[in-house]
């Protein structure tokens, strides 16, 4: 079986979020189960070409907005693999973006729709020989449409994995005549735009073979709770083309056993030692008191409606009486960057609190390494990484029991999960976190949290199975009324 995996990021190449760190591990487990998995994102420039040993292959044509654009399709190997990336570079669409989270702007959302035009040109190119594209989130929600119009019935079957909901890609009419669609082709492209607008999530969702999202209970919460972002009947409706697969993490890259950005390595055994001289050395670099107390942090895009900044900054007042130390790595929101930086110079919590307010990989390694409590307190979470990458580094979640983090936190087992989304519910699960800190219990749960597997090997064979399906289903013509449609 042949896939193409198209998405905005690949981590190592390039990593915003989550989305990269699946688009660069789901692949390399693929290959190892057999599958023959090509990943194709943008170019971006701040991708070093060098590092990646990047190199031209060809070029394609691509039209878009009434001209034809040259894209240049370069090629390099996934780290620690031999699946292939394709990186496409265009100067006018594609000169911009991979540093910060997509926020669905204009230019953002031409960018992508422009990238989606360039990947079904390179599908073409090869000949057809993708079995499945794979495409994830709005960026690549026009692909199912694109294909459909170039190649017709003989066009690849789709899987459309939905990994934020809460980011849709929503733009008017202008976005579809860029993309010379002839709309009364597309059934649901005609029925989605009576808006005007056309929403790239929605798109899709309804036009996609098999659509998935990233964890079992999110897959439940977005069918039948405003956590869906308007798309739960469309989602109920998808019936059996629906399901819920969780993400996995790559433990040849989280591995506080072999990972490079560590002082000093450990395993369920040595790690008392290794947490000791981690702390210490991420005290010695954040300015922080060189002290044995609990170390409390987060890692986590700044973005004030999923990430329950808020109960945070109700809940740390009063957290931070406790003998403890926080340490936040984080970027996004300015409204939150802010209010954290005027906490870190507030002068009693010098020593105290440590704010790093940018996007730093290596340093977040440390963190995991070094803290004894890891902060989860999204408001939703369609999977969530960060807690599984703490797990494994014998940091224990204090986690919101939504999403991902229900499907993977096992209360006072692996972590601790609270219930009421509130800062009182967040102080409550910390301070009981913080109270058993150090003893035996914590050093079981410490133990179970580290043994814990979340590698990418079991998930990879659920999206084997749903590619099969994808394949399977695109002959079938789809149900829509179900999802709302009216011919
Ligand atoms: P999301 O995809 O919503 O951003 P996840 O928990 O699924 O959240 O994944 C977040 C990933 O991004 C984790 O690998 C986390 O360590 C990383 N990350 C988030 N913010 C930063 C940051 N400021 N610096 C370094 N890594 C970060």
């Amino acid at each position: 079986m042949k896939i193409l995996f198209a998405a905005s990021e690949v981590s190592p190449i390039v990593k915003i979020g989550g989305l990269g760190d699946v688009a660069g591990a789901l692949p390399k487990a693929l290959e190892k189960l057999g599958v023959d998995v090509d990943v194709i994102v943008p170019f971006y420039p701040v991708i070093d070409r060098h590092k990646f040993k990047i190199i031209k292959q060809l070029s394609i044509d691509v039209p878009f907005d009434g001209h034809t654009w040259e894209v240049g399709v370069y090629k390099t190997k996934l780290p620690g693999s031999q699946v292939d990336v394709l990186l496409l570079n265009e100067p006018r669409f594609l000169a911009g973006g991979g540093v910060n989270a997509f926020s669905s702007l204009k230019d953002e959302i031409e960018r992508f729709t422009f990238f989606s035009r360039a990947v079904v040109e390179y599908v073409k190119a090869q000949f057809n020989i993708y079995d499945v594209v794979h495409c994830n989130d709005w960026h690549t929600g026009m692909i199912t449409h694109i294909l459909e119009e170039e190649i017709g019935e003989e066009r690849p079957a789709t899987l459309f994995t939905i990994h934020n909901i809460s980011y849709q890609g929503e733009w008017g009419m202008d976005l579809v005549q860029e993309l010379g669609l002839s709309i009364s082709e597309h059934r649901i492209l005609e029925w989605d735009l009576e808006d005007g607008n056309v929403n790239l999530m929605l798109e899709g969702i309804a036009s996609s073979d098999m659509v998935n999202t990233v964890s079992p209970t999110y897959a439940k919460e977005v069918k039948f709770s405003d956590v869906g972002g308007g798309m739960s009947e469309i989602l109920r409706g998808k019936g059996k083309r629906f399901v819920g697969i969780l993400n996995g993490i790559d433990y040849e890259y989280y591995n506080p056993q072999i990972d490079p950005f560590l002082r000093l390595n450990y395993n369920t055994r040595t790690y008392k030692e290794g947490k000791k001289q981690n702390k210490i050395e991420l005290q010695k670099e954040l300015g922080l008191k060189i002290k044995n107390v609990p170390v409390v942090s987060i890692i986590s895009r700044l973005d004030g409606k999923q990430k329950g900044l808020d109960i945070l900054c109700e809940a740390l007042p009063e957290m931070l009486k406790l003998e403890m130390q926080f340490v936040l790595l984080g970027k996004g929101d300015k409204k939150y960057e802010e209010s954290f930086y005027k906490l870190a110079h507030l002068r009693k919590y010098h020593g105290k609190v440590s704010i790093n307010l940018g996007f730093d990989e290596a340093l977040s390694h440390r963190i995991y390494a070094a803290s004894d409590i890891f902060l989860m307190p999204s408001r939703f979470e369609p999977c969530g990484l960060s807690q599984l990458i703490s797990m494994k580094y014998g940091t224990l979640p204090v986690a919101h029991g939504v999403g991902g983090l229900k499907d993977t936190v096992k209360d006072d087992s692996t972590g601790f999960i609270f219930n009421v989304f509130s800062g009182n519910g967040l102080l409550r699960a910390v301070t009981k976190a913080y109270k058993l800190c150090g003893s035996k219990k914590w050093q079981e749960m410490v133990t179970k949290a580290m043994k814990k597997d979340y590698s990418w090997a079991r998930s990879a064979e659920d999206y084997l199975d749903v590619y099969k399906k994808a394949i399977d289903y695109k002959e079938e013509v789809p149900v829509l009324e179900n999802i709302g449609f009216k011919d």
